[in-house]
């Protein structure tokens, strides 16, 4: 089991200080960082241009990262890939890649396990582990761009030698229009505003123009709806994209689904969501899994559409994923459509979003959870 610290745990100036400390000239900690941001290397050796006892030296104290898959799983479909990671201290996080359409997003942690308790959520019903550093939270991204960059260079190979004789079109994998990450949205496991501090860095992290250099604008954060936090937030002047579960229009029926609801209720939280779009002039979107019979009502729809008329917001409408503890099932099809036509009467912007690899236990924490209770 590893135990260094991780090379992904220094911010750049913590490298360089490295760096000086080992007498070694300034331009070296660029260098590094951008084996690790830019050419996402996999091991010390492939960093070439640094002198082998720089290399030994970064490998004698630092890990390349800490993320040891445990569990790797793809959907029937092929298009969802979720992985189950260790962490050194066994700790568990799950990350999963959703290729569809011409996006190819990570749905990434920022805690292992959560102490929110919401009740239809895997990782609620499992519990709080730890915050995830900024690096935990980076490196699950790379991870990815690692994979789809190398299935790249492997269909790149495979064409070359399928080429003669083949019709173009037969040549061409559809995935193949893009083998980048083009999405991070922070909905995996934990609450991101829990833990503001690692999530910034790892946002700043993720844009940093000599580093990985991915648009903030194609990053989403969703949270459970911690107000002060949503409120600092605000102030980041950041253009990342910010998601709230709201999940249920009324005190009582959300108190009953997310605990978190009872420090800050509807009437604290939907103001601060106003606030957050009038400061940074950008849309917020509501998230809400559709639990048949207790939150798909054309009564909490007109609720919902009360409660955030006027604001500029989107809805995204979710299917309840069955999940261990939790009873609910998904909403059936003609109580989706009648939801949303009420939205759709009061001018309310909404998606109804597919669940994706309910197969592999996709949903958040679900895999953790079904792993650990057949341990
Ligand atoms: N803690 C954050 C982000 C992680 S959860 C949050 O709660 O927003 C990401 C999203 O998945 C949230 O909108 C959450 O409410 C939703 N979710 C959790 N369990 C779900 C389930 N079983 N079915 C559908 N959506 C679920
Ligand atoms: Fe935590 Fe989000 Fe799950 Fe609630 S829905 S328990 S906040 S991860």
């Amino acid at each position: 089991m590893q135990t260094q610290p991780s090379l992904y745990d220094l911010s750049f100036e913590q490298l360089q200080a490295r760096i000086a400390a080992w007498a070694q000239p300034t331009f070296r900690a660029r260098q590094i960082w951008e084996w690790l941001y830019v050419h996402l290397a996999d091991s010390y050796d492939r960093m070439t241009n640094l002198p082998k006892p720089l290399r030994d030296r970064l490998a004698a104290e630092f890990a390349l990262g800490r993320l040891t898959p445990q569990i790797d799983r793809l959907s029937s479909d092929g298009w969802t890939r979720k992985i189950l990671f260790a962490l050194p201290d066994n700790a568990y996080i799950e990350t999963v890649l959703m290729e569809y359409d011409t996006r190819n997003t990570v749905c990434a942690s920022t805690q292992a396990g959560c102490a929110m308790g919401c009740t239809f959520c895997a990782t609620g019903q499992s519990g709080f582990q730890r915050n995830l550093s900024a690096g935990e939270i980076i490196e699950q991204v790379l991870f990815f761009e690692r994979a789809l960059r190398k299935s790249e260079g492997e269909k790149e190979r495979r064409r070359d030698g399928e080429t003669v004789g083949k019709p173009v079109d037969q040549l061409t994998d559809p995935r193949s229009t893009d083998h980048r990450i083009t999405n991070v949205v922070l909905m995996g496991m934990g609450e991101p505003f829990a833990n503001y501090n690692a999530l910034l860095d790892a946002l700043h992290r993720f844009s940093d123009p000599v580093g990985y250099n991915f648009g903030a604008r194609r990053i989403t954060i969703s949270t459970v709806g911690l107000v002060p936090m949503i409120e600092r937030f605000a102030q980041e002047k950041s253009q990342v994209n910010l998601a709230v579960s709201l999940h249920a229009a009324t005190d009582d029926l959300r108190e009953s689904m997310l605990p978190i609801n009872k420090r800050y209720p509807l009437g604290v939280l939907i103001p601060a969501c106003r606030t957050y779009t009038e400061t940074t002039h950008r849309r917020i979107s509501f998230e809400w899994a559709l639990i048949e019979d207790v939150n798909d009502t054309p009564e909490q729809a007109r609720l919902l559409a009360h409660l955030i008329k006027g604001m500029v917001c989107h809805v995204n409408l979710i299917p309840l994923n069955p999940t261990r503890d939790f009873s609910g099932r998904a909403s059936t099809r003609e109580r989706i459509v009648a939801f949303r036509a009420v939205l759709d009467n009061s001018h309310i912007p909404n998606t109804l979003r597919i669940r994706r690899g309910i197969d592999i236990n996709a949903g958040c924490g679900q895999l953790r959870q079904s792993v650990i209770s057949n341990l």
